[in-house]
């Protein structure tokens, strides 16, 4: 399947690595023009270098307002006009409530969560004006569960959940035509996983698969399939809502 992005142009957050990149190749696939971003612009080349097609890289750190007015004016004057946002980078360190600094809290919220408001404010009026879209914010089954070790990413989580049910409110009493809905992915195996797989090996995999269902991890091209069925008008109907993308971890 190919081209239900024909002539959109998508901006994705986080491209240089794991799901984000994943998910960059396939909506460019699909047919977007894909702005790839990332805080490490060399690993977002890389995403475009694997593309195959035009690709858009820019240096882009989600925590920072300014960061994003530029990135967001460079999506929405590449042709077509920005309607697909993807709101996907985030950083996941390991500590509990009480492990946890004020600094440290600080830093999950603005990457995870404040990156989403940023993103959202300065996309939605370029967003509104093309004739709207669709946004996808890339939460966590840590939204829906908590999880002792992660209390700033569970936090932080849990706000990208309702915040894009506050954005899909609003952008309808606006008509803009433009739905919001977030992704919850359970484990994936992306870097993101490393400090664990460093420190316990295969064992750390091991013990996350034991949870599932289906009996293993996911992968990055599991998660992208399901945003690019949200950014496309297959998801027509589909608003305000939680995908959830965990292989069962979360029927329990
Ligand atoms: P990943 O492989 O580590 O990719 C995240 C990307 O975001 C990296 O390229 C990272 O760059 C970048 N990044 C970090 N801080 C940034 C910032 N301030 N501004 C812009 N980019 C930044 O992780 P992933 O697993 O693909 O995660 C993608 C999203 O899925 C995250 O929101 C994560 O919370 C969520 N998620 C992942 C899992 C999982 O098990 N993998 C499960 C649930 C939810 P550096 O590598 O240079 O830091």
């Amino acid at each position: 399947m190919g081209g239900r992005l024909e002539g959109r142009t998508a901006l994705v957050t986080g491209a240089g690595s794991g799901i984000g990149r994943a998910t960059a190749l396939l909506l460019a696939q699909e047919g977007a023009h894909v702005v790839a971003t990332d805080i490490d612009a060399g690993a977002a080349e890389e995403t475009a270098s694997g593309a195959g097609g035009s690709m858009t890289v820019l240096a882009h750190d989600v925590s920072d307002a300014g960061a994003w007015e530029r990135a967001v004016a460079a999506a929405a004057g590449a042709g077509g006009g920005l309607s697909i946002l993807v709101n996907n980078a985030g950083i996941a360190p390991k500590a509990t409530i009480e492990q946890e600094t004020l600094e440290g809290w600080r830093r999950v919220h603005e990457v995870c969560l404040d990156s989403v408001y940023l993103g959202c404010h300065a996309a939605l009026p370029a967003m509104a004006a093309g004739g709207g879209g669709s946004i996808v914010n890339i939460s966590s089954v840590a939204a829906l569960r908590g999880v002792a070790v992660y209390a700033a990413y569970c936090s932080a989580k849990a706000g990208v959940h309702m915040v894009t049910k506050t954005i899909a409110l609003h952008c309808g009493r606006r008509g803009y035509n433009i739905r919001a809905n977030s992704v919850h992915p359970g484990p994936i195996d992306t870097p993101i996983l490393d400090p664990d797989r460093e420190r316990f090996g295969q064992r750390a995999i091991d013990a996350r698969a034991e949870a599932i269902p289906l009996g293993r991890i996911g992968r990055p091209e599991e998660v992208a399939q399901c945003v690019a069925f949200l950014a496309s008008d297959d998801s027509s109907f589909v608003n305000g809502t939680e995908l959830v993308v965990d292989g069962g971890f979360c029927a329990k």
